[in-house]
Formats: C-alpha cells, sequence, structure tokens
C-alpha cells in the first residue's frame, strides 16, 4: 500500500525540509509514501495572493480565509481522484493518538491543513468534511510542526516502513502502557548497573521483568492510561 500525504501550508519550506530527512524520506524511496506540499498562497485570486483578513467580531490577530484553503483542497481532491480525509491541526481538536494514527496508516490519503495567525475560518470545517486535530493542549503559532508530527506517527506505522517490524510492537501506546525501559552498553556507568535479570539470558525472565516495569512506569507516569484499559502485555 502507497500512503498519499498532501500538506497545505503557507511555509513549503519549513515542512519539505522534514519530509525529506530519515524515515520520511527512505518511506518515499521505497515508495510506500507519496507526498506533496501546496503552498496557500498558490490558491488565492488577487494580486496581493491574500491569504489572511481581520476576525469579525474584532480582536486581535487575523484570520486565514476560507476561499485559499477550500479551494486547495478542492484541487488535490480533484488531482488525486479520491476522498482524502482532510485534516485540520486545530488546538480545538480531537487529540491526535496512536489509536487514531493506525487508523490513518490503514487510509491510503490523507490532506493536512496548517493554519496560523489566529486559526483558519470555521465554515471551512463543515465545507470541507475535514476533522480537526490537535497534537496536544498547548498552542503553538503554526500547524507545520503537528502536521509533521502527525506524518511520522503515521508512516511509521505502514508495514514494511521501519526495518524492525517487530519493533513497534513493544513500542508505548502500542499495548495500551508506555514501552519498558531500555539500556544498552556500557553495564556499569558511573556506579549505575544494568539490572541483573537483563543480563541472565534467560528470556521468560526478561519479558516478565520488562512487563513489570511497563506496568509500574505507566502506574507512576500515566496512570490514566492503565483505568479504563485491559492491559495487554506487549510481551505475550
Ligand atoms: N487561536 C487559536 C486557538 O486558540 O485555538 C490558536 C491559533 S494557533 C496560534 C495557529 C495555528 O497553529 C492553528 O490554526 C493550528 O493550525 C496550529 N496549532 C497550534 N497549536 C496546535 C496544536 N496543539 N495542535 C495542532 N495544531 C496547532
Amino acid at each position: 500500500m502507497i500512503l498519499r500525504i498532501d500538506i497545505v501550508t503557507l511555509f513549503p519550506e519549513y515542512v519539505e525540509g522534514y519530509l525529506n530527512t530519515a524515515l520520511l524520506k527512505r518511506a518515499r524511496k521505497q515508495g510506500l509514501l507519496k507526498y506533496k506540499v501546496h503552498n496557500l498562497r498558490a490558491f488565492t485570486t488577487d494580486r496581493y495572493r491574500t491569504v489572511d483578513d481581520y476576525p469579525f467580531g474584532g480582536g486581535p490577530g487575523m484570520v486565514l480565509k476560507p476561499e485559499p484553503i477550500y479551494r486547495a483542497v478542492r484541487y488535490i481532491h480533484h488531482c488525486t481522484g479520491n476522498a482524502g480525509r482532510v485534516l485540520i491541526m486545530s488546538p480545538q481538536g480531537r487529540i491526535f493518538t496512536q489509536e487514531i494514527a493506525q487508523c490513518l496508516a490503514e487510509a491510503s490519503h490523507m490532506i493536512m491543513v496548517c493554519g496560523r495567525y489566529q486559526g483558519i475560518d470555521e465554515r471551512v470545517i463543515d465545507l470541507c468534511r475535514a476533522e480537526e486535530i490537535s497534537i496536544g493542549n498547548y498552542v503553538l503559532s503554526g500547524g507545520e510542526l503537528p502536521a509533521l508530527v502527525i506524518a511520522e506517527a503515521v508512516i511509521r506505522l505502514v508495514p514494511g516502513v521501519l526495518g524492525d517490524e517487530d519493533s513497534r510492537k513493544i513500542d508505548s501506546f502500542q499495548a495500551g502502557i508506555l514501552g519498558f525501559p531500555q539500556y544498552t552498553r556500557p553495564r556499569d556507568y558511573q556506579g549505575k548497573l544494568v539490572p541483573e535479570v537483563l543480563v541472565s539470558g534467560h528470556q521468560a525472565r526478561i519479558d516478565q521483568w520488562r512487563n513489570e516495569q511497563a506496568l509500574i512506569k505507566t502506574r507512576v507516569y500515566r496512570p490514566d492510561l492503565i483505568q479504563d484499559t485491559i492491559v495487554k502485555h506487549p510481551l505475550e
């Protein structure tokens, strides 16, 4: 399966640089990812290429106008001949999770719209049948980083993208809890020793220890994950 990602932004150079690096670059070279970055200004029709305007009702800042965004999404749908899922980056949206990443990885196309200034004219959400999506309870200056965060989380779930397919199974959130603590050489670093069990060579004991540690860490840092989850151990 090839995942197609279209990103609509006022700052194509911000996202292109990252999309051309590391995992995302590799996924594209492997033919598992296709992406296109669209400059929102290309979808304006006035000579000043205006993308923003004052908010109705007054108040500080500017708002991204609906017409260029709507035109950009229509254009992408037209070019790709499908109804790719439209995601608007917004702190007011549904919080992005590993579960949503998994759903998106199973789809074939997503269109991500990056906001700026005070955000996007609300009517675009309905008109583009879009979903607002947030990467957390804080406010950034633009949707470019959120779009890249989502793109990377999704693409690493596409089969074939990771060198070792098993590595994602032990990632945090895959089993509903945090991952287990990891150690590498040296065995003694500044007097701090690697837990004995990890060098015992006894795989069943190692798995049990890792499961216990993952649960302990989750209870301490993310008790919310345990509350309503029937925990499935990652190593079972
Ligand atoms: N006035 C808006 C509000 O209070 O909801 C915030 C606008 S923010 C300064 C500008 C843009 O950054 C947003 O339109 C959105 O695209 C992006 N953005 C900021 N924080 C974000 C977050 N936590 N998740 C996703 N996108 C975010």
